[in-house]
């Protein structure tokens, strides 16, 4: 059990480009002594979109909103959309729409330029947009590596449900995990990743405790106690 060296608390939110509306709640920045959380690495930054309703933009084809050209290099992108939906193009040919529930596993690696706005979908018909981005850091063998992008559906990930341990049958679900990268209990994400790091979208429901993560129920207990206070 690693030792907790810092709880990182609610910071201000801030626009990126005019389409993201987020708080930095991990970030990797030298001048930045209140943001300089270098015991992260390799999480260099993370980004929390906080859930914003936008009009529907009927200037959606000469003003999208989002952010236009932009480089990244040496690092990893990984964009999670919860609500709304993001449109991708970048300079090796990539193009896709980050749609609900689904992850974008983008290595810069050796430098690219790309764009993200709003799907044309969902800028027309406007809405609640939340979202996370996160920057995972590049060991040093691998900073110049060919860029890429892995697209990962959410119908392709692991759903593993939480089940409520004070249900003596533990029948009750009161959450889920989807399993992006690395492994829960067995069940493997499937990001091809170049630092091993677990990555899991953990949402909870309801309130209940948890010490059981149930997809091979006989043969994977864990120590760890989960309790969740219904707000
Ligand atoms: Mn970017």
């Amino acid at each position: 059990m690693r030792p907790i060296k810092q709880i990182h608390g609610d910071k201000a939110p801030h626009w990126v480009g005019d389409g993201f509306f987020v708080k930095t709640l991990i970030n990797y920045v030298d001048d930045q002594p209140d943001f300089n959380y270098s015991h992260t690495d390799p999480f260099l930054l993370f980004d929390y979109g906080e859930p914003t309703t936008f009009a529907p933009n009927p200037d959606y084809q000469t003003q999208p909103h989002g952010i236009g050209k932009h480089p990244h290099k040496g690092f990893e992108t990984v964009t999670l959309a919860y609500s709304g939906e993001i449109s991708h193009a970048d300079s090796i040919g990539g193009r896709e729409d980050i749609l609900e529930g689904d992850v974008q596993w983008m290595t810069a690696g050796r430098g690219i330029l790309h764009e993200e706005f709003h799907s044309e979908a969902f800028g027309q018909r406007g809405g609640v947009f939340s979202m996370v981005q996160m920057r995972v850091n590049l060991p040093s063998a691998h900073k110049l590596t060919d860029p890429k992008y892995q697209f990962i559906k959410r119908a392709e990930m692991p759903i593993i449900e939480l089940m409520d341990y004070s249900d003596a049958d533990e029948r009750t679900v009161i959450g889920h995990v989807a399993i992006i990268a690395g492994d829960w209990h067995g069940v493997a994400g499937s990001a091809d990743t170049f630092t091993p790091v677990n990555m899991w979208d953990i949402a909870l429901h309801t309130a209940g405790t948890i010490r059981y993560c149930s997809y091979k129920k006989a043969e994977y207990w864990s120590m760890a106690h989960l309790s969740v206070q219904a707000i």
